[in-house]
């Protein structure tokens, strides 16, 4: 899940992106309005946390943008000051939560969760391939009825992998889908964490749901009754 944290005092917003990436989510920050606007209207996210009093254009002024532009990403807005009118303003204008600064962490998060679950009532919130199960709200895989930990990366890597099922993914479509740029893709970083999450996901005896294309990338296939091993196009 991909979040955008519009907030220009720095000190605030690492708090916030520190503490979202701690719970898996992947952070990206705008020090003002005008940033904001173009990062929301130009990616995806799956929430934005929208500060009121920004430089260049305000929290509002950045909600009726992207909502001008057709985005309808939640937003909850943090407005500083205890008055109604804020709130007010920024849930007419389309803000779906608000929170009064100073907040605690955990109640940023609760309500950023609470968005992300009515936001994907119609998505379904949990992806399966095989007995694996990934829920994309509290970013927690399963297998074998049990919970795998996974770092805020390997869950990144793992969702994409999933929501590419049955398709192959090369390293260079997971370098800049999972880590946002293009590093030389002849690095091994992609195989190093390949393989961990390998050894995370996967046991022995139990059907292989993630397969090495030789020279080419990596796909995530349902497993075949039929040919629990599916070794025919390993590397390994
Ligand atoms: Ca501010």
């Amino acid at each position: 899940m991909r979040i955008l944290v519009i907030e220009d005092e720095r000190k605030v917003a690492s708090f916030i992106k520190r503490g979202l990436e701690e719970e898996r989510y992947i952070v990206e920050l705008a020090a003002d309005g005008q940033m904001g606007i173009d990062m929301a209207v130009a990616n995806h996210f799956d929430a934005i946390v929208l500060d009121v009093m920004l430089p260049k254009k305000d929290g509002f002024a950045v909600l009726s943008e992207i909502r001008a532009a057709r985005k309808s990403t939640p937003v909850i807005m943090l407005t500083a000051r205890a008055g109604t009118n804020d709130r007010v303003t920024g849930l007419d204008l389309g803000a779906d939560d608000y929170l009064t600064k100073p907040f605690h962490f955990e109640e940023l998060a609760a309500r950023l969760r609470s968005i992300l679950r009515r936001s994907s009532t119609e998505k379904s919130t949990q992806l399966t391939i095989g007995d694996l199960t990934l829920d994309t709200v509290s970013h927690v895989a399963y297998r074998w009825e049990k919970e795998i930990e996974l770092t805020t990366k390997e869950y990144a890597l793992l969702e994409y992998l999933i929501r590419n099922k049955g398709r192959i993914v090369s390293r260079s479509m997971i370098t800049q889908q999972v880590w946002k740029h293009n590093f030389d893709t002849e690095s091994n970083i992609i195989d190093v964490y390949i393989k961990r999450l390998r050894a995370k996901i996967e046991r022995p005896g139990s059907p292989r749901l993630l397969n090495s294309i030789r020279g080419v990338g990596y796909r995530m296939k349902e497993p075949d009754p039929n040919d629990p091993q599916q070794d025919d196009d390993m590397d390994e």
